[in-house]
């Protein structure tokens, strides 16, 4: 077992040393659900993300160069590593971000399967021959690791967003200079100590923290960094991808999301309900893939509302470090003032409101899980990513109305929706503008299968051999013979 995992001081992981962020500048991280500080970070800037990146350089030949099969046995160190220390990194999770601990648990286990899977899929990045169009040729496709990859990831997932980046990365040969959300530093400096307790090479994986727009600024204008993997707001991604053109960067982004949840009549209500709960409340509503309208049609409108709001009535909210809780606190004052701001335009403009009273403080830190009824599409829970357990119901009539709205938004990340009919179950899936869809089905993210958006929801795949070939280049080789 590792001594010191989860307690201070944090540092910041350059070339496989522990250093403080220049003069010492560190910032404090508190935990949302109840505001005491849990420990300091260091507040890196552009020179400390510059010797970061120096280091994935000087560390890429001889990475690049190792069998897929020796970097795998390293990932599974890792793997292991992880999964013997689940019950103290959950923690760190929830102090950190206020997850209920059950799921910091399930996300300890879910980065762990993410590194089984790529450390096995990093053996099979199969090139290509193609028959040539004269006898005295020969061609192949080869395939590479791009070189140094920047990873910044968000706080919301802080151990599962960046582990798959950097065990993805890894797996196809990259180095890596990663950078966690300032509210979740130290669960990313947690996963960096078991990187280098592994025995990875120094400067194969190095972690900093501290100031995003300096630190992104570096990694987006330094020409050796040669990708960018980027999971987060929308509008940070936009401004990621107009720096990436300067230098023609590679990029992938998994930017905001705005998910439609659609029960048609003929739908088992009791499996309906139990994935809207399923995707709805996880994290409090705080993923890009939460449910964040849901379209129940007309004629089982009130039976569905009924079951749901006894399901509501079910969940606890409170410190996510008990046991019991179903709903933590929200990440911060910035997330719960979105949330107050939806709530009352809602009201405002005439939605129904079920549900407790946001509570724990002023401003508060917990928002109870909130049903509204009469919801109008002008409305902004319609139209902008809610991040929270608010959850608008809306009646419609017609398969073609309902696609039509679904598609409504300039997000396409996730949609859901239940029905029992085949026919419609395909034609729903063609129509709708999202990258992930599920049928039937609430929780579809998995390591081995490609997730990513469509439209301002980003570009790239993340899972699956798909996820792998946004660290890999091509090589078309094209080979003459000379005469036999
Ligand atoms: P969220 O709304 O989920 O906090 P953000 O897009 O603000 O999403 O944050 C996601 C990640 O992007 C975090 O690691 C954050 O520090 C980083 N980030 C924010 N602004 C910038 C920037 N200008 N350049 C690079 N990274 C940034």
């Amino acid at each position: 077992m590792m001594e010191n995992l989860t307690q201070g001081p944090y540092q910041l992981y350059i070339g496989g040393e522990w250093q403080p962020a220049r003069g010492d500048a560190a910032f404090p991280v508190h935990n949302p659900a109840d505001g005491t500080e849990i420990g300091w970070a260091p507040e890196a800037g552009r020179d400390e993300t510059r010797a970061a990146i120096d280091a994935a350089a000087r560390a890429f030949p001889a990475w690049a160069a190792r069998s897929a099969h020796d970097r795998a046995a390293l990932l599974l160190q890792v793997r292991d590593l992880l999964l013997q220390h689940r019950g103290e990194l959950a923690r760190l999770i929830t102090r950190e971000m206020g997850k209920p601990i059950r799921e910091s648990r399930a996300e300890v286990t879910t980065t762990a399967d993410i590194m089984t899977w790529y450390a096995e899929e990093g053996k099979r990045t199969y090139g290509e021959t193609v028959p040539a169009h004269v006898p005295e040729k020969r061609i192949l496709v080869i395939k590479q690791p791009v070189g140094v990859a920047g990873v910044i990831t968000p706080w919301n997932m802080p151990l599962s967003i960046i582990g798959r980046k950097i065990a993805t990365a890894l797996a196809a040969g990259c180095t890596v200079v990663a950078k966690p959300a300032e509210q979740t530093p130290l669960t990313g400096i947690a996963l960096a100590r078991l990187y280098h307790a592994a025995g990875f090479p120094p400067g194969v994986v190095n972690l900093v923290t501290g100031n995003p727009a300096e630190i992104g600024a570096e990694l987006l204008e330094n020409p050796t960094v040669r990708k960018i993997s980027f999971t987060g707001s929308t509008e940070v991604g936009k401004l990621l991808m107009r720096k990436a053109a300067d230098q023609v960067k590679r990029i992938s982004l998994e930017l905001g999301g705005h998910a439609p949840f659609i029960v048609f009549a003929d739908a088992d209500l009791d499996a309906a309900v139990a994935g809207l709960m399923a995707t709805k409340f996880r994290n409090a509503g705080q993923t890009c893939s939460c449910a964040n309208r849901v379209y129940v049609q007309r004629p089982i409108f009130d039976l569905f509302q009924d079951k749901l709001t006894v399901a509501m009535a079910r969940l606890w909210v409170g410190d996510g470090l008990d046991e019991q809780t179903d709903i933590g606190p929200i990440v911060d004052q910035q997330g719960m003032q979105k949330l107050l701001v939806q709530l009352a335009d809602a009201r405002s403009r005439g939605a129904e409101v079920y549900g407790a009273a946001p509570f724990g403080g002023d401003p508060p830190r917990f928002f109870p899980p909130m049903l509204l009824t009469r919801v109008t599409p002008d409305m902004l829970v319609c139209r902008e990513e809610t991040f929270g357990p608010i959850v608008p119901l809306i009646p419609f009539d017609s398969e073609a109305e309902v696609i039509r709205t679904a598609n409504d938004t300039r997000y396409g990340l996730v949609a859901y929706y239940y029905t029992r009919d085949l026919d419609r179950s395909i034609r729903v899936a063609e129509a709708l503008e999202y990258g992930v869809i599920g049928v039937n089905d609430a929780m579809p993210t998995v390591a081995h299968a490609p997730f990513g958006g469509l439209k301002e929801s980003g570009i790239g795949k993340e899972g699956g051999h798909q996820g792998l070939a946004e660290f890999l280049d091509e090589k078309y080789l094209s080979i003459g013979l000379g005469k036999a």
